[in-house]
């Protein structure tokens, strides 16, 4: 049903493309009469040729406007009988130039063309019955032009009887081989194509049914670690309470031994949950529950929070942190989240930094956004590695601890904030994590808190 649909659409379409041609072919033909006329040449028979098309073509035309809901098989026999009329106009175009020497016999060739891939979706026998009418009618014009049928419009045509049978002959012979040879081809690679657009739909289909497939998998699996982060989260801060009163030895006195054992206990379970913390917040992303809280903030300042936040961890490894802030830029954002960009990223440029290495943390006007970068000269990331570390899980060439989730909730945030982030990096030499965030609000770059 719904193939039958498509099918008809698309004929439909080809019936008015053929009635654009043909009034484009009309505006043509009269020009170039207007300019015959003006140059005194008798052009009356193409006046009766441009009359004819102008006619059935507006006769197509008002079919096409007068019903919106063809069946196929109304679809199908008008474009065979409009076929047909172009079959005659073309033989009409032939007679009147020049019958046996017209230059024109060839538009039967493009009609059998038309007939093969151009009027319907799929092949059809269609090609055959044109090139029988062309043929059928070609000859008769021949055979009447032979018999003096006709009035002659090529006067310059001054043939002796026997040459002329030895031209019509040889004409006919040619025009007869040729048309059915060409209809065999058209018609052998229309239906080559039509089975491949068969195929090609078919796998479509496939496609898109295991694409459907992979949406509910992705779904499932969103809710499944959005569900057990979230049951795993509560019995964990019990775990964690526990172990918090034990080691303060408030149930009972505790030796420095078994404190040592508690504290990394509990090194253990902040460490759970914030990777479950992770989790939930990148399902949140993906499955776009993720509020954003947004307010008027200056990034700098956020910035320079952060790297507070973070300088303990710098200096266990010696690393200096330079910033190039620009002050008084004003975003509309969310700034618990654009925090928490900044944190993963200072806290990777840390993590993948070689002990006393540098760090470069900048924020800078580009008109209606603003650009931040963190930049550091770690180890690097391979280029090849580049497009992928900022899906889920995609941890690259390192033996560093971590999850992969760091870099894709930046991401999910940024864009959750109608910014962009990217990577610059070499091997060996660093990374730029650079990404820009629209300010918001246009001229208006006073805060009022
Ligand atoms: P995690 O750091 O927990 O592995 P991320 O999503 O934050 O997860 O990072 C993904 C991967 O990208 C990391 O495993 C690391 O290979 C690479 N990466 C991230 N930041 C940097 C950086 N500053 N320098 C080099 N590699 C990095």
């Amino acid at each position: 049903m719904n193939d039958n649909n498509l099918l008809i659409r698309d004929i439909k379409n080809r019936f008015f493309w053929a009635i654009l041609v043909r009034y484009a072919i009309t505006g043509i033909v009269l020009i170039i009469f207007s300019l015959a006329i003006f140059l005194k040449m008798d052009v009356r028979a193409g006046l009766y040729f441009l009359a004819f098309i102008a006619a059935y073509n507006l006769l197509a035309h008002i079919i096409y406007l007068f019903k919106k809901n063809y069946e196929l098989w109304q679809l199908l026999l008008l474009s065979a009988i409009f076929l047909v009329f172009d079959v005659s106009a073309v033989t009409f175009l032939i007679y009147i130039t020049g019958w046996i020497e017209s230059p024109y016999w060839f538009l039967y060739l493009v009609l059998i063309v038309i007939s093969g891939f151009g009027v319907y979706s799929y092949y059809s026998f269609s090609v055959f019955i044109i090139a029988l009418f062309s043929a059928a009618f070609y000859l008769g014009l021949l055979w009447a032009f032979y018999a003096g049928l006709l009035p002659v419009y090529r006067p310059d045509l001054k043939l002796t009887p026997q040459e002329m049978l030895v031209s019509i002959s040889n004409k006919a012979l040619f025009t007869t081989i040729a048309f059915f040879l060409f209809a065999a081809t058209i018609y052998y690679f229309s239906k080559l194509l039509s089975e491949h657009r068969r195929e090609l739909l078919n796998k479509n289909q496939e496609l898109l049914s295991a694409l459907q497939e992979l949406k509910e998998i992705d779904r499932l699996k969103d809710e499944f670690v959005s569900t057990a982060s979230h049951e795993l989260r509560t019995p964990l801060s019990l775990i964690r309470e526990n172990i918090s009163l034990v080691e303060d030895g408030i149930v009972g006195a505790v030796s420095a031994q078994q404190k040592g054992r508690l504290a990394s206990s509990r090194n253990s379970v902040d460490r759970l949950s914030k990777i479950l913390d992770d989790l939930l917040d990148l399902s949140k992303i993906e499955r776009r529950f993720f509020d954003v809280d947004l307010k008027r903030i200056d990034i700098s300042r956020l910035a320079e929070k952060a790297i507070h936040f973070i300088r303990p961890k710098a200096d266990e490894k010696k690393i200096q942190i330079e910033t190039k802030l620009q002050r008084g830029l004003i975003a509309l954002l969310d700034p618990d989240k654009i925090f928490r960009v900044f944190i993963i990223l200072l806290d990777n440029a840390i993590k993948y930094n070689y002990e006393k290495g540098r760090i470069l943390v900048g924020v800078e006007d580009m008109g209606e956004w603003i650009r931040c970068y963190v930049g550091d000269t770690g180890i690097g990331i391979a280029e090849k590695d580049v497009p992928r570390i900022f899906r889920p899980f995609v941890r690259v060439g390192n033996e560093v601890g971590g999850t992969g989730l760091g870099l894709s909730i930046c991401r999910g945030i940024i864009e959750l904030h109608g910014g962009k982030i990217q990577v610059e990096s070499k091997l060996k030499e660093g990374s730029k994590f650079i990404f820009i965030l629209p300010k918001g609000e246009k001229n208006d770059t006073h805060p009022r808190d």
